[in-house]
């Protein structure tokens, strides 16, 4: 399978969150019980129920305020920081350009939510049995040939679905063809080592007030890396006995609980 992105073109945007709830019809991710905040961004931030989110902005101008609309969700990380921190190898980047989660595998640690630079896996603190939780990029769809339900969903065309160079090409093209419209700089192509989503924001606007991280080009997993070589083997041993344990105990936890369920 070819390696896939988002180019998510945010002046084509209109906020309708066609994208917000396709990601719900198909993930079975149910409604949340949300406050007023005072904006109409609804839920106000990603959780383990909502899995892509359109952020809402104004920006006041000489005439009224500007309204932006941001899909915001997980990255699909190039060299993804969540992967390289997770001790039992939950996370993993997948050859399409997806980053998933295998359940059978976390432990619950959240290390994960640590390691990632853009603050999106979120946790199940509601259930007695939590796991980490995030956007799959529709892995179930894509295996099956089908693109993400939001790129489906999306009626005015700002969210694109294709290969990953390609969307780097089409996002400088726009960006050379309308210097009066799009903020020169292609989110995404080299932060962190390049994602699987591109935005394009509008002139004038810059990434960092639409909620956007400043990062450098650097891959997160090589200060990792060299992070741990200092670490001290027993304190790795440790750990690991404590996760193994942490393990077993929620195992027999969950079959205790099944068992009297039936
Ligand atoms: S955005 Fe965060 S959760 Fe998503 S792949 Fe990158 S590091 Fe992992
Ligand atoms: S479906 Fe398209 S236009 Fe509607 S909110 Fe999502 S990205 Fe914006």
């Amino acid at each position: 399978m070819k390696h896939v992105s988002f180019l998510i073109d945010i002046t084509k945007c209109i906020g309708c969150r066609g994208c917000q709830v396709a990601c719900k019809q198909w993930n079975r991710l149910p409604g949340e019980k949300t406050v007023n905040v005072g904006t109409h961004q609804n839920p106000p931030i990603l959780s383990a129920k909502t899995w892509t989110l359109i952020r809402f902005d104004e920006f006041e101008k000489e005439q009224g305020v500007d309204w932006v609309f941001t899909k915001i969700g997980c990255m699909h990380c190039e060299k993804p920081g969540c992967a390289s921190v997770c001790p039992v190898g939950a996370l993993h980047k997948t050859e399409t350009g997806a980053v998933i989660y295998d359940d059978h595998k976390c432990i619950g640690c959240r290390y994960c939510m640590m390691g990632c630079p853009f603050r999106i896996p979120t946790f199940e603190w509601d259930k007695a049995f939590p796991y980490i939780r995030k956007c799959t990029f529709c892995y179930d769809r894509l295996s099956e040939g089908e693109i993400p339900a939001c790129a489906k969903a999306c009626p005015t065309g700002a969210i694109t679905f294709g290969e990953r160079t390609e969307l780097i090409e089409e996002g400088k093209k726009r960006i050379n063809a309308n210097t009066g419209r799009y903020n020169p700089h292609l989110y995404g192509e080299k932060e962190v080592g390049g994602t699987s989503v591109l935005y394009l924001a509008p002139k004038g606007i810059e990434f960092a007030s639409l909620g956007f991280p400043t990062l450098g080009e650097r891959a997160l997993p090589t200060w990792t890396h060299n992070a741990l070589k200092f670490v001290p083997g027993q304190i790795v041993v440790v750990s690991a006995l404590m996760t193994a344990f942490y393990w077993l105990t929620k195992r027999k936890m969950k079959n205790k609980a099944e068992q009297e369920e039936v």
